[in-house]
């Protein structure tokens, strides 16, 4: 009983705007009384520093998410029918992006340790009309990426990395989103990095690519009039900049903290029978996930006793309506479809407290051992 009055989101934006509201409201006030809504300074100015973050020569702001991997695949070239590899268990944004830039989906299993896509069905998956392999660093958990930057120059692949779940994630001294042609980064209110709306970006190191993704992203114009090519409306709010201008300043120190997070979940609750999610050293944990043959149980008690627990995704993508044109059957991608019934999500953010920890954990262990 004593668990009802707690209530610990998944992920707490609240907290978040308490701790900086002296640097966003005056920076929201400044986008509206020079009216510059669209694109404009404040879009500009957070693509520079987010490039500048990354270490990339070119960030291009863009409407979200989604919508980075779609003008990234269209700027590279991708063409009516090819193929792109995308992993079995993500979020359905990776595998959309596919299908609205022309391509055609192929979905890889993941690995049981990384729960990213695996290196080795990769390899299998590729055939002669393979273009582009999209690795996701899903849950803020670096993908491995040499191995995959291997097979595609050996098949001569474009590489797109999903970074959606993993601003500021670091593979090999490297930020995550700059190990490949382009990175693509979601600026959705709840990720680790989180607009106030919906935002996203590109980031890459080549020019061209660059310009042309600018254009697709802008209708296919670089100056007001004398539309180049068609392209889409896309871009970043400057509303959106100057938030995201505000929170880039937090953003190592909000993973550092998530990481404390991850890891007093570790400590608590190594010797339950959960199997706890594999350390890196760049992993910057945008959800903290355990997996349980007991998950919807866990799940409920969780919930009634006022934990956010949530679950990133009940379905492997092949098995999801939206992808019965595929013809995939029950067990074509086994480690992602065991992934989906067992996986769980526990609250994780940079304000979660020792006691909402302790707290978290003890609804955890109760469960378990019956308490
Ligand atoms: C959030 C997310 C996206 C899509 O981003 P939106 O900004 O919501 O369009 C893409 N891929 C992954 C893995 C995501 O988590």
């Amino acid at each position: 009983m004593e668990g009802k009055a707690v209530k610990i989101p998944l992920v707490d934006l609240k907290a978040q705007y308490a701790a900086i509201k002296d640097e966003i409201d005056p920076a929201l006030a400044s986008v509206i009384a020079r009216t510059a809504f669209v694109a404009g300074p404040f879009a500009a100015k957070f693509e520079e520093e987010f490039a500048a973050y990354l270490g990339v020569k070119h960030c291009i702001g863009v409407g979200n998410g989604t919508d980075a991997l779609v003008v990234a695949l269209r700027g590279l070239g991708l063409k009516e029918g090819d193929e792109v590899l995308v992993p079995a268990l993500t979020f359905i944004a990776t595998s959309e992006a596919v299908t609205m830039a022309g391509g055609r989906v192929v979905f890889v299993d993941v690995d049981p340790e990384t729960r990213l896509m695996d290196p080795d069905l990769a390899a299998a998956a590729v055939t002669e009309k393979t273009r582009a392999i999209i690795p996701v660093h899903l849950y803020g958990r670096p993908a491995e990426m040499d191995r995959l930057c291997g097979l595609g120059g050996q098949h001569r692949l474009w590489l797109l990395e999903d970074g959606a779940q993993a601003q500021g994630a670091i593979i090999g001294g490297r930020r995550a989103g700059t190990c490949s042609s382009a990175g693509c980064f979601s600026f959705y209110p709840g990720k680790n990095l989180g607009a106030y709306g919906d935002a996203g970006a590109v980031a890459t190191d080549d020019d061209e690519l660059a310009e042309r993704i600018r254009m697709l992203a802008n209708h296919g114009r670089l100056a007001k009039y004398g539309h180049l090519m068609e392209g889409t409306n896309s871009r970043l709010d400057g509303l959106q900049g100057a938030v995201l201008s505000v929170k880039l300043r937090h953003l190592d120190q909000w993973n550092q903290a998530r990481r404390k997070v991850a890891a007093a979940y570790r400590e608590r609750l190594s010797d339950l029978p959960l199997k706890l999610p594999q350390d890196h050293p760049g992993h910057v944990y945008h959800v903290f996930v355990v997996e349980t043959d007991r998950r919807d149980e866990l799940l409920a008690h969780l919930n009634e006793n006022g934990v956010g627990a949530s679950i990133h995704y009940p379905d492997a993508l092949p098995r999801l309506k939206a992808y019965q044109h595929l013809g995939h059957k029950p067990g074509d991608f086994p480690v992602a479809e065991k992934l989906a019934a067992t996986i769980l999500s526990l609250p994780i953010y940079p304000e979660l407290t020792e006691e909402q920890i302790d707290y978290v954990a003890g609804q955890v262990r109760s469960f378990f051992q019956g308490a």
